[in-house]
C-alpha cells in the first residue's frame, strides 16, 4: 500500500467541498494547534509528525463523518504525545471534540498486553469504546489505516505484530460494521506484511487479468451505459471494480487455486435511483445476456447479516466471457462501503452515541467466529486466539455493554450495573423473556433487571449463583448488616427486658 501524503489545505478543500456549512475556522484552528503541539516531532518514516494527524483527519472526512470527528482526528495524538491536557482541548474546541480525543487516547493506553492477552484486551477495549461512542472506533480505524500505510518505517517485529493485530481484530470488526472499504484496506495492508510472497502473487494475477479483461469490461460498461440511457432509469452510474488482493487470496484458497472459478475479479457496478430501478436493470441485463445459473443473488430482499444490500448476477456476454454485475442504490452503496459509518455521514449535529443493539449483537458474534476459525488464520500459523476466553459481553436494553466473567448470572449483571439495582432486584428479562435471577448469561444477551423498591435487601441464597466478587461481596455485606442489625435488636430487647 502506498502512502499518499496530504497537506492541510487538501483536507480543508475536501471538507469545504463535501460538507454543508462546515466550521472551517475551527478546523484550521485545530490544525494550527496540532502543528504547534507536534512541532519538531518526527515519525519513524522520517516525515514530520503532523503528516499523520492530517492523514487520519483526511480519512475521516472521506468517510463523511461529522466535522467534530475530523477535528478530533487532527488532535487525536496531542494528548498522548505532548503535554497538552484534555481540559485545554475542552476550552479550545468544546466538550465533544475533547471527549473524542480523550476516548481515543484512553484506548491507546489500554494496549499494554503481550501475546494472546493483547488481543483479548484490545478486543474488549474496542467493545467498551463502541458502547460509549462508536465514532471513536471510526477514529481508531483511520489511525490504524495510516499506521499500516506507513508500517515500512517500523522495525520488522513490530510490522508483524501490528499487521497481525490488524488482520485479526480490526478487519473483522470493520466487516461486522459493514465497512467493507476499510476492512479491505486493512486486510490488504496487513496481507502485504504477513504473507509478502502470496501478496505479490495475487498482485500479479490481478495485473494480468486486468490487462486481459480490462478493455473488454470497458466495452461492456459502455454498452450498459448506452442501454440504460434509453430507459427511464435516472442518472445511472456504471463502473468497474477490481477485486481486492486478500479477498482474492481467500477465494483462491477456497477453490484450491482454480482461478477459472472466480468470476468477480473484475465486476461491474451499477448504481441507480431506487429499488424498482435495481430490479428493472437486472431484467435489462438478463434480456441482453444469459445469466449463469445459480449466480443470481437478491441481497435486497434478503440482506446479508451485516446489512449489505445489492442485486448480484453473473452473465455470459458476447464472446462467452463471464461478467459479474452488482446493482444497488446510492444508499446501499454508501452502506456497503462505509457500513454503520454511513448513518453518520453528513449528518450535522448528530453526535450522540449510537444505541442500536442490532450491530452490537453482531459484534458479540465475532467471538464465536474467532473461536471456531479453522481457515486462513491457521494457515498463517497465527497462534490460536481465544479472544474473550473468559469473558462475556451482555447488553442493557439501552445498548450499553456489560463485561462479565463466563458463567455469570443475572444477579452478577444487576450488581455490575449498580449496587442498589442488585440489592433491590426482584426478577429479570433475558432477550425479552422473564427468567429467574440464577439464569446464566451469554454474550449478546439483552438483559433487563426489574427492581422492587420495597425490597429490604439481597437474599443470602443468591450467593449460590453469584459469580463475580463484586456481587458476592455486596450480598455478604448487605446480609451481614441485616443479621448484625437483627442480633443488635435482639440484644437490645433483652436489655430492655432485664431492666423491667
Ligand atoms: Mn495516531
Amino acid at each position: 500500500m502506498s502512502e499518499i501524503i496530504h497537506t492541510y489545505d487538501e483536507l480543508e478543500t475536501l471538507v469545504a467541498k463535501s460538507y454543508t456549512n462546515p466550521d472551517v475556522a475551527t478546523l484550521r484552528r485545530a490544525y494550527n494547534f496540532a502543528s504547534k503541539a507536534h512541532e519538531g516531532e518526527k515519525r519513524l518514516t522520517g516525515q514530520d509528525f503532523i503528516v499523520h494527524p492530517i492523514a487520519v483527519a483526511y480519512k475521516l472526512a472521506e468517510m463523511g463523518l461529522h466535522v467534530n470527528v475530523v477535528i478530533a482526528g487532527l488532535l487525536h495524538d496531542v494528548a498522548e504525545d505532548t503535554s497538552i491536557e484534555i481540559e485545554t482541548l475542552k476550552q479550545e474546541f468544546g466538550e465533544d471534540v475533547a471527549s473524542l480525543v480523550e476516548s481515543v487516547t484512553k484506548l491507546k493506553h489500554s494496549i499494554k498486553y503481550r501475546g494472546t492477552e493483547r488481543y483479548a484486551e484490545n478486543m474488549r477495549k474496542m467493545f467498551l469504546a463502541m458502547a460509549s461512542d462508536v465514532r471513536v472506533v471510526f477514529m481508531k480505524f483511520a489511525d490504524r489505516l495510516h499506521n499500516l500505510e506507513t508500517l515500512y518505517g517500523q522495525p520488522k517485529h513490530k510490522q508483524q505484530r501490528i499487521a497481525r493485530e490488524s488482520l485479526d481484530i480490526y478487519a473483522p470488526i470493520a466487516g461486522r460494521l459493514g465497512m467493507s472499504e476499510i476492512k479491505g484496506e486493512i486486510e490488504d495492508a496487513s496481507f502485504a506484511y504477513l504473507l509478502p510472497k502470496e501478496y505479490e502473487r495475487m498482485k500479479n494475477i490481478l495485473n494480468i487479468k486486468v490487462r486481459e479483461k480490462g478493455a473488454y469490461v470497458s466495452r461492456i460498461i459502455d454498452s450498459v451505459e448506452k442501454t440504460l440511457v434509453q430507459t427511464s432509469v435516472t442518472d445511472p452510474q456504471v463502473h468497474g471494480r477490481v477485486k481486492r488482493l486478500f479477498s482474492l487470496y481467500k477465494k483462491l484458497n477456497k477453490y484450491q487455486g482454480d482461478l477459472s472459478k472466480i468470476y468477480d475479479l473484475i465486476a461491474v457496478r451499477i448504481i441507480v435511483g431506487d429499488v424498482e430501478e435495481c430490479y428493472a436493470v437486472l431484467g435489462l441485463l438478463h434480456k441482453q445476456w444469459r445469466p449463469v445459473p445459480g449466480r443470481i443473488k437478491d441481497y435486497i430482499a434478503q440482506p446479508k447479516p451485516n446489512g449489505y444490500q445489492s442485486l448480484h448476477t453473473t452473465v455470459f456476454t458476447e464472446n462467452g466471457e463471464i461478467v459479474e454485475f452488482q446493482i444497488r442504490t446510492q444508499e446501499m452503496h454508501d452502506l456497503a462501503e462505509y457500513g454503520v459509518a454511513a448513518h453518520w455521514r453528513y449528518k450535522e449535529g448528530t453526535h450522540k452515541p449510537m444505541k442500536n443493539t442490532r450491530w452490537m449483537e453482531e459484534l458479540a458474534q465475532i467471538q464465536k467466529e474467532l473461536q471456531s476459525k479453522k481457515d486462513f488464520m491457521e494457515q498463517l500459523e497465527i497462534m490460536k486466539i481465544d479472544v474473550f476466553k473468559d469473558r462475556i459481553f451482555v447488553f442493557t436494553p439501552q445498548g450499553d455493554v456489560i463485561d462479565l466473567p463466563e458463567g455469570a448470572t443475572a444477579i452478577d449483571f444487576a450488581y455490575a450495573i449498580h449496587t442498589e439495582i442488585g440489592n433491590k432486584c426482584s426478577s429479570v428479562t433475558v432477550n425479552n423473556s422473564l427468567r429467574n435471577l440464577d439464569i446464566q448469561l451469554f454474550s449478546g444477551d439483552i438483559v433487563e433487571i426489574i427492581t422492587d423498591k420495597n425490597r429490604r435487601g439481597p437474599n443470602p441464597d443468591w450467593l449460590k449463583f453469584a459469580k463475580t466478587r463484586q456481587a458476592r461481596e455486596k450480598i455478604k455485606d448487605a446480609t451481614s448488616r441485616t443479621v448484625k442489625g437483627w442480633i443488635a435488636g435482639v440484644l437490645k430487647g433483652r436489655e430492655r427486658a432485664k431492666k423491667k
